[in-house]
This record gives structure tokens, C-alpha cells and sequence, in this order.
């Protein structure tokens, strides 16, 4: 697959991510308008203004967040759920959280179509987490914070980890992973630049 030699090229190289995103076709979580450039290595539109990641980036940040098949992971900002397909075939069960409920409507379709039964996509606000359903052996946040969210940090698992873009929006940010000790909480800088819309506040019906 074209993609997957550009994501090599890249510095995707782990084998376990790169057979995830091998079997997430992409072009099931964008518009007919932009299927053509589905396999391209690039961020493209989807519904309500927002965006489906650059593959090489969701590739990055699936390697840092490093995911075991027994996780319960949560990601807060689903999209269309092209990244939340990538970890379902890595983790035993993933939660996504979307404050745009068109979108949050149109993942959960795509996961019907692709037969992917282990991700439960919610309509909310992310930055809440998901209380319920806590703790997270890992979180991806794949909107911008200006710092990590505190309902997240609490809900992390010790022994847990998240990456998150940190850095203010309409900048690039910079993806930093913390790790959930017995003590605290340890911050790793991955010195990867990243460009995510920033995380909002509140839910919207459209
Ligand atoms: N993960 C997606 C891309 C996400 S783009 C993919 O796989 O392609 C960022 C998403 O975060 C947008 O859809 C935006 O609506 C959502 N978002 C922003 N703030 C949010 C919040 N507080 N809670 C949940 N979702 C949020």
C-alpha cells in the first residue's frame, strides 16, 4: 500500500502500527469529494469544520502512546474516528469522545461498516474525560491544550501514560507524554511539532 511506504519514509516504523494502519481504510472516514486523496499523507476536511490527521502524525502519536492488547484506552476529539479504528486493533477496548455530535454520528457509522466492535464513540466534552468508565491505561488527546487536563490526568491508570499536543492554537505545538507514577506524574517532551485545532469547551448538536 502507497501509504505505508510513505509513513516508513516518514519514521513510522513499528510493525504492530503500521499493520493497524494497514487495515484502517482510510477513505471510510472521508467524503466521497476527497476519497481520491484519502492515501496521501495529509490532513484533509471533514464535517463541521474540522479535520481527519495527517496519517504520519496519527502513526507517530499511535507509537508514542505505545498501546498493549489488553488497554482500555480513551481519546478525546473523535472526528470521523480514523484514529480511534488504528487503536481498536490494538487495544482491547476504546472510548472516544466528540463534542460535535455529527461527527461523533458519522464515526460510529464508519465503525458499523468496518465491523469494528470494540469502541464506544460518545458525544461530550473530552476534556471532562469519562469518569465512568476510569481509569485509562492510556489517553490520546488529538486536540491542542495549553496544558494537559487535570480531569485526564486523574483518570490516567498508575503505571499509565497520555500524549497530548500542548502549546497554544494556531501554532504548532509540541506532543508531550506523561506518565502516571505511585508518587506523580512524569512530563516527557517528544520533540515532535504538531498542528492540532485547539480542545473547546462544550458540546455542539451539529
Ligand atoms: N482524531 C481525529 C482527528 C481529530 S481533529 C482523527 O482520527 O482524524 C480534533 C477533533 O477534536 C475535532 O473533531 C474537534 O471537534 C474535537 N474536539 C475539540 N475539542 C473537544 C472537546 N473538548 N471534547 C471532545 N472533542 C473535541
Amino acid at each position: 500500500m502507497r501509504l505505508l511506504v510513505t509513513l516508513r519514509q516518514r519514521g513510522v516504523t513499528d510493525a504492530r502500527v503500521l499493520t493497524a494502519i494497514e487495515r484502517t481504510d482510510r477513505a471510510a472516514f472521508v467524503s466521497e469529494t476527497f476519497a481520491a486523496r484519502a492515501y496521501d499523507d495529509v490532513p484533509l476536511p471533514i464535517a463541521s469544520g474540522q479535520t481527519i490527521s495527517q496519517p504520519s502524525v496519527v502513526g507517530q502519536m499511535t507509537t508514542a502512546l505505545n498501546v498493549q492488547p489488553r488497554d482500555k484506552v480513551l481519546e478525546v476529539g473523535t472526528g470521523t474516528g480514523y484514529q480511534a479504528a488504528i487503536l481498536s486493533h490494538l487495544a482491547r477496548r476504546v472510548y472516544t469522545v466528540e463534542r460535535h455530535r455529527a461527527l461523533a454520528r458519522l464515526a460510529t457509522e464508519a465503525h458499523g461498516r468496518l465491523g469494528l466492535t470494540n469502541i464506544t464513540v460518545i458525544t461530550g466534552d473530552g476534556s471532562y474525560g469519562l469518569p465512568e468508565q476510569a481509569p485509562f491505561d492510556r489517553i490520546l488527546v488529538t486536540a491542542a491544550a495549553e496544558d494537559p487536563p487535570g480531569p485526564l490526568l486523574a483518570q490516567l491508570r498508575v503505571g499509565g501514560s497520555m500524549v497530548v499536543p500542548v502549546g497554544v492554537s494556531d501554532h504548532m505545538q509540541q506532543l508531550v507524554i506523561v506518565r502516571r507514577t505511585e508518587s506523580g506524574y512524569d512530563y516527557d517532551d517528544l520533540n515532535m511539532p504538531v498542528r492540532f485545532v485547539p480542545l473547546v469547551e462544550g458540546v455542539e448538536l451539529g
